[in-house]
């Protein structure tokens, strides 16, 4: 087998590795937290606090309706014992019972108001919670995939390198060193000569050039310095 096919089955052990270290970091680059549920976590949370103090609210008014209900409770039983005579009396208990009725009236409003403010947010709470769990699940079933993937790509990875140990030491070495060489500056270093033309570069080849490249000897494209490889 002449250097040049030699080092062309190197380059294309080398491309085929590149492109899976490539895949290989890509599919690395995936793995970790994932932005929505890190997002929809810290907006339950705030939708958890929201709920408490909209709790909070509704005992409190409980119990300032509760206590209302009592005083006016014994304000009624006062003004309808027939305990007090005075009209005096009775006229300023009366007012009394009318403001607490009314002040009970906005309790009762203000009650239910946040009673339908702590529906709306459990509701939201629960919507939210299943929309994070959901999203966990994706995110974990996604993880291992990723991590699948990794794994099969490290193994592709380590089967090339071996491969292309194996190629590479039964290449002359100094070959595989001016190859590296020129891979460094061109990218590609091997370019096959395709009708009378450098794939490399497309410019055609002298007849001494393509003679030389057909006898198998080591040459390399009169253009762009790439090795000529004549399949
Ligand atoms: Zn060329």
């Amino acid at each position: 087998m002449s250097v040049a096919k030699q080092l062309y089955q190197l380059q294309e052990v080398d491309v085929e590795l590149e492109s899976v270290e490539q895949a290989l970091s890509q599919t690395a680059s995936q793995l970790g937290e994932s932005q929505a549920v890190v997002r929809t976590q810290a907006e339950l949370r705030s939708e958890h606090e929201h709920l408490e103090e909209l709790r909070r609210q509704q005992h409190s008014a409980e119990w300032e309706l509760d206590d209302l209900v009592n005083k006016l409770a014994a304000a009624e039983e006062q003004l309808y014992s027939g305990r007090i005579k005075n009209p005096k009396e009775l006229t300023s208990l009366q007012h009394e019972v009318e403001g607490l009725k009314a002040r009970r009236d906005q309790l009762e409003d203000k009650a239910l108001e946040i009673m339908s403010q702590v529906e709306l947010a459990e509701a939201s709470v629960t919507t939210k919670s299943s929309a994070l769990k959901r999203l966990e699940a994706e995110w974990h079933s996604q993880q291992q995939q990723l991590s699948a993937e990794m794994e099969r790509l490290k193994a592709i990875v380590s089967e090339l390198k071996q491969k292309r140990e194996l190629l590479a030491a039964n290449i002359d070495p100094k070959a595989v060193e001016f190859y590296g060489e020129l891979k460094k500056q061109k990218g590609t270093a091997v370019a096959k000569v395709e009708q009378g033309t450098c794939r490399g570069c497309r410019i055609s080849l002298s007849t001494a050039e393509l003679q030389k490249a057909r006898g198998g000897s080591l040459i390399q494209c009169g253009s762009c310095g790439r090795i000529l490889f004549l399949p």
